[in-house]
């Protein structure tokens, strides 16, 4: 299932969902940060300005 997702490179049991995002103009941000859907293990991409952060705690505001 979900094979059109990236495994996590993390834990190797979830997958990296997409997550988007609006920008200040309203313009949609595609797939802005990824998450692992694996709660335990959380890991996480955001992309912002260009730069990639990984790993920080991220919220579980996820829509
Ligand atoms: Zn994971």
């Amino acid at each position: 299932m979900d094979k059109d997702f990236t495994s996590c490179l993390k834990c190797r049991n979830g997958v990296l969902l997409p997550l988007s995002d609006y920008g200040r103009d309203g313009a949609p941000i595609m797939y802005k940060a990824w998450v692992c859907n694996n709660p335990e293990c959380g890991f996480n991409i955001r992309i912002d300005n260009g730069e990639i952060s990984l790993g920080r705690d991220i919220s579980t505001s996820v829509k």
